[in-house]
């Protein structure tokens, strides 16, 4: 029998479209699939502990779809280069096969294990899985990389789109002897105490599901993408960061699917232009590696920023008293996605209102959302906040009382996240502390009681935030 050959998943946790993996098969050899929990991996790359959830999630049901397939997941723990090393000795495996992440202390990491791998006569080759162009593969004309969204899209678009490859049908062949393997259960992915399964209850993980839910957004939503894509009461967003994070779908069959229901249509341009920016966040983040931690313009190093545990504290919770920031704290909280209209309202609050450093929130963020992905993560909080390529220009402060009677003027999303609100008529849901107190008492609120007085004065906060703004620049 010929030797084998590891396939290692890491953010590419399915069996379509998987280029590493189709290239393993091809090779003839018996496959291992292994996934390697390293839990620092990558430093700001490691997974939070609402993705930790999802990880869990979605190795069991990467280990279903391999055994349908005759092969078994081999499930490992501890430093990659390490535990790759161990399953060598220990298989006889020739080859190394994987697909590639992008972030930087992981591009670090795989490139040194790659060098030792070939160095000691391993086979180590890796493909791109996950993104429609890699980074080091986009040059601007001058050669630079790009920092503004449009004309990047414009070239993306100009190259045309690889399709996505197909898994090669049947049983894939397997050791005659499958390796050692841990439990998923013994990763310690969950948390002790259970705060998850609502989390659990509100998404379909895994492959299929991810599958599912592209078919049915392609079918159903696509179309209206462009019109209802702002409006957090309704489903009108694909909900698939998660899959797209954890790579249990990747944008080529994305862009396959919405492409076969007329990729001409309003909706599927917008559409595709917003996985175009998960393209350039990748592209940004690649290029500029410090940009997870420190701002991308430098003058925002001296933003006069007034940490404030307190006020922190509030905000994650849902308590500032204006509706459309709790509801989204509230909703990131119970399910560990928001919606992305609201994640601009609930960021530009936390960093103009109350002017707390956007690192802040983006960590709260990273440890929420299951979504959590180091390259969008930052270009969203580098983008509200003011400071990053092409991003929305500091003095542009949201009004969260104007923001919710625009994108939910009825008051859907605001009611079903805060239901102590849900009795408020629509002309106040957003700004309750206004409300006659006859309408307060038959709707059942009291003010400074069942629901916060509003935290900081818009007005004052925003003059506030313009004068630390100001002050920056002198
Ligand atoms: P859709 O509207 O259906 O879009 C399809 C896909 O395109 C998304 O799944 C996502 O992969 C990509 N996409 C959409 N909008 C953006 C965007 N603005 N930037 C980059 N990619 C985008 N997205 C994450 O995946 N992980 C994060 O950690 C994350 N943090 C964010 C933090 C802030 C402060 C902000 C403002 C945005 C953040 N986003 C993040 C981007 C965006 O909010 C989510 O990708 C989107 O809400 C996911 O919902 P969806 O899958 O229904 O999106």
């Amino acid at each position: 029998m010929k030797r084998p050959a590891i396939v290692w998943f890491r953010r590419d946790l399915r069996l379509e479209d998987n280029p590493a993996l189709n290239a393993a098969i091809e090779t003839g050899r018996p496959i291992i699939p292994v996934f390697i929990w390293e839990p620092d991996e990558g430093g700001a790359a490691a997974p939070g502990s609402a993705g930790r959830v999802w990880l869990h999630a979605s190795l069991s049901r990467l280990r279903e779809r391999l055994q349908q397939r005759g092969a078994s997941l081999v499930v490992r723990q501890g430093e990659s280069h390490e535990e790759l090393g161990r399953l060598i000795a220990e298989t006889g495996a020739v080859a190394v096969y994987w697909n590639r992440r992008y972030e930087p202390d992981i591009i670090k990491r795989d490139a040194a294990i790659k060098e030792s791998l070939l160095g000691s006569g391993i086979e180590a080759i890796s493909w791109n899985g996950s993104l429609l162009f890699e980074p080091q593969s986009m040059p601007n004309k001058s050669g630079r990389p790009y920092q503004v969204f449009t004309p990047f899209w414009k070239a993306c678009l100009s190259r045309g789109f690889d399709p996505p490859a197909a898994a090669p049908a049947g049983k894939f062949r397997h050791p005659s002897a499958a390796p050692r393997s841990l439990a998923i259960d013994e990763l310690g992915l969950l948390p002790q105490i259970n705060w998850h399964d609502p989390i659990l209850s509100a998404w379909d993980v895994g492959e299929a599901a991810a599958d599912r839910r592209l078919r049915t957004f392609a079918d159903a939503s696509v179309a209206d993408y462009s019109t209802h894509r702002d409006i957090p009461g309704i489903d009108g967003t694909s909900a698939l960061s998660p899959h797209l994070h954890f790579g249990e779908i990747g944008p080529r069959q994305i862009v396959q699917a919405v492409a076969g229901t007329g990729r001409g249509s309003r909706g599927a341009q917008v559409f595709l232009s917003e996985v175009g920016w998960r393209e350039f966040a990748h592209h940004l983040l690649f290029h500029f590696p410090d940009t997870a931690r420190a701002p991308l313009k430098p003058d925002f190093e001296r933003f006069p920023w007034e940490p404030d545990d307190d006020l922190l504290r509030r905000w994650q919770r849902g308590k500032t008293g204006y509706p459309i920031v709790d509801a989204g704290m509230r909703q990131l909280w119970r399910t560990g996605w928001m919606h992305n209209r609201v994640r601009m309202i609930v960021a530009s609050f936390l960093v103009k209102h109350l002017l707390q450093p956007w690192q802040r929130g983006a960590e709260w963020f990273w440890d929420t959302l299951v979504d959590a992905d180091l390259a969008n993560n930052t270009l969203g909080w580098q983008w509200t906040a003011g400071c990053g390529a092409d991003a929305a220009p500091f003095f542009r402060v949201f009004n969260p009382i104007a923001q919710g009677e625009k994108f939910d003027p009825q008051g859907d999303y605001v009611r079903r996240w805060i239901p102590e609100l849900a009795q408020l008529p629509d002309k106040s849901i957003h700004q309750p502390w206004t409300t006659p107190a006859a309408e307060l008492e038959q709707a059942g609120v009291s003010i400074g009681s069942d629901y916060p007085a509003p935290i900081v004065d818009h007005k004052r906060a925003r003059t506030r935030a313009l004068m630390a703004y100001d002050k920056m620049r002198l």
